[in-house]
């Protein structure tokens, strides 16, 4: 038995729009928005997380909010590590003083180059990390859904996050097959800007977008009559306005969304195996990440794949839970370097 603890390590799910850090016997202790607040002037970090994120939209010139992360990978380097460190620090304090430095699972999308996947392990060991390992994301909310990833059976897990939506099957500790595409929750916050800029010459803020999604945006067909009072700026006038949309409105928008994520899970059923594929008949499709939250997606998914599908129970949390439970593997990484490129982490 090895006399080191590993019970003070961290999962990390560094996210487009959230990042978690989860903590073995404490659960997720960090849970904040991936979004940092920059003095442009003094290159000072004025905000990290969800101070950061409430600027969006509300700052003077001097002072930039950015997103570090873009469809899934870093985009900017230098304030990715700054942000880990940040909430790696935050999560610290929940850890023994004699811990030393953490070692890390950090996920990554399936679809990672070599080069992006290193730098996700360069900012966390610039972060405070000893050692990080890597785990391919599908694989990582899998195993936080429950499913049973070790067994010889098919599990398909859709995780939709903010950038990107990650179609995968998964069989014996492996990913069989996987598709990633570019449309999440962000493409259906811009497809609803979008469209009441179009029909009503009327600019909202994407938080704004993103809150009507949340509040009235549905999948497929509507049958409840809701309606929303937003605000926004009229692009004639230039003057503030305030407009009443429809849910019925709202669905038509997000419609080209929800078709390319549907496509996406009948592309991967296709090039999935037939066993696997009557495995994941019997027990149903699973669902994971925020995207998963917009109302009837399980419903207009399962019928348009003839498959039952569910919402996992806390689905912006599936990743990083998953990430946690992995911990457990730690010392085989530790032991297997190269493990990452081998089945059991996935492609
Ligand atoms: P990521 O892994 O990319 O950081 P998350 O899994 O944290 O993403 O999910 C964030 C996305 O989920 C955002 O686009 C957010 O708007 C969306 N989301 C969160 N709650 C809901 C909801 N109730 N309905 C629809 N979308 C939601
Ligand atoms: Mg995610």
């Amino acid at each position: 038995m090895s006399k080191f603890s590993f019970s003070q390590d961290l999962g990390i799910d560094l996210g487009t729009s959230n990042t978690l850090v989860f903590m073995k016997n404490k659960g997720v202790v960090v849970r904040e928005p991936s979004v940092v607040a920059k003095n442009i002037e003094t290159g000072e970090i004025e905000a990290v997380g969800s101070t950061a994120r409430n600027m969006i939209g509300r700052t003077p010139g001097s002072i930039s909010v950015l997103r570090p992360m873009k469809d899934g990978v870093i985009a900017d380097y230098d304030t990715t590590a700054v942000m880990l460190k940040y909430y790696m620090k935050r999560a610290s304090r929940k850890r023994s003083m004699l811990a030393g430095k953490p070692n890390v699972i950090i996920c990554v999308p399936s679809g990672i180059t070599k080069v992006e996947e290193r730098a996700v392990i360069d900012a966390a060991k610039q972060a405070g990390a000893k050692n990080a390992f890597p785990v391919a994301e599908p694989f990582a909310a899998a195993i936080g859904a429950g499913l049973p990833v070790w067994e010889p059976t098919g599990s398909m897990i859709v995780d939709i996050g903010g950038g990107t939506t990650e179609v995968a099957v998964i069989s014996l500790g492996g990913i069989v097959t996987s598709k990633s595409i570019r449309v999440a929750g962000n493409s259906m916050d811009e497809a609803i800007s979008q469209y009441i800029k179009k029909q009503y010459n009327l600019a909202i803020g994407e938080r704004t977008a993103e809150s009507i999604k949340m509040e009235i945006g549905t999948a497929g067909e509507v049958s409840e009559q809701s309606e929303m009072e937003i605000r926004g700026r009229d692009l004639l006038s230039g003057l503030p306005q305030t407009i009443s949309i429809t849910a019925v409105e709202i669905a038509g928008a997000l419609n080209e969304c929800v078709e390319a994520i549907v496509e996406a899970v009948k592309n991967t059923l296709e090039k999935t195996p037939p066993e696997l594929s009557a495995d994941v008949m019997d027990r149903g499709i699973v669902l994971s990440g925020g995207g998963a939250l917009l109302k009837n997606l399980d419903q207009v998914i399962s019928n348009k794949t003839e498959m039952p599908v569910f919402v996992t129970e806390n689905p912006l949390d599936s990743v990083a839970v998953g990430t946690g439970m992995s911990l457990e593997y730690i010392k085989q990484f530790s032991s297997h370097p190269n493990i990452s490129s081998q089945a059991t982490l996935g492609d």
